[in-house]
């Protein structure tokens, strides 16, 4: 398998802060992997670097060959790049079948409307969201509003989804739930980032784990031995 995404070096500074310190790793693609480590350690700013939500200071990052690094966000975006965010983002005025319709016509060659609420549908279903269409975005329960939010990523066909903390505050049955979701997407071939906590999820879901600290790189490879690394039980596991 090829690479899809391909991280370099890339560095983050917030004044006298480096956020992100030389940051290098690379996803195959069809690979779910976790972005681990303590809180503070850069997750959150490198998925906002790689989404281009924040510039980077220093480095570069590529998908398919392709350089992200320097493009705004609806670029990287139509290049193939989807993210949630830690607090859901949904358009509380419209309806579920609209927040998603928007989503899709978001894309670079949107359908037209038919064949676009035919998509939506089939997005509605991949979720888990069927019949629910004429909902009110913004009185779905919290689990269905991170459905709907899976569902909006999903509409611009990304090739890498890039989830942050997207299992976080989900009950555990909730939780079987979200993990069966994403190992769906994962079956129809896209690559998956995660930033997360739930270890069970983690270790459900995650063949492979980086994990930061202090804005560093401290392990990357299969995650039963990342997580028994010395290194990363001191930073990340308390021990
Ligand atoms: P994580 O996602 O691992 O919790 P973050 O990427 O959110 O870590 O934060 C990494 C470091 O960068 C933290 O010390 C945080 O306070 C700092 N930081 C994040 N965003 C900003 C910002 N916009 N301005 C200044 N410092 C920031």
């Amino acid at each position: 398998m090829q690479d899809l995404l391909d991280v370099r070096n890339l560095t983050k500074r917030f004044g006298g802060l480096t956020a992100v310190n030389d940051l290098s790793f690379t996803l195959r693609q069809g690979e779910v992997a976790a972005l681990l480590g303590p809180n503070g350690s850069g997750k959150t700013t490198a998925l906002n670097m790689i989404s281009g939500f924040q510039p980077a200071s220093s480095g570069t990052v590529l998908l398919d060959g392709e350089r992200l690094t320097g493009r705004p966000p609806h670029w990287i975006s139509h290049a193939g790049v989807a993210r949630t965010f830690q607090l859901v983002r949904v358009l509380s005025s419209l309806n579920v079948e609209e927040n998603i319709l928007a989503a899709v016509m978001f894309r670079k060659n949107p359908p037209a409307k038919e064949t676009a609420q035919e998509e939506v549908q089939r997005l509605l279903e991949d979720v888990g969201l069927a019949g629910r269409s004429n909902e009110n975005a913004a009185s779905l329960t919290y689990i269905d509003q991170k459905r709907m939010e899976l569902a909006r990523a999903l509409a611009s066909k990304p090739k890498l989804l890039l989830l942050d903390e997207w299992l976080a505050g989900l009950n555990p049955s909730e939780l079987s739930i979200g993990i069966g979701l994403i190992s769906n997407l994962n079956e129809k071939g896209i690559t998956i980032l995660l930033v997360e906590h739930v270890m069970d999820a983690i270790r459900a879901l995650c063949p492979r784990a980086v994990v930061m600290n202090a804005g560093r790189k401290i392990a990357d490879g299969a995650t039963a031995e990342v997580l028994r690394d010395p290194e990363v039980v001191r930073a990340y596991l308390g021990g």
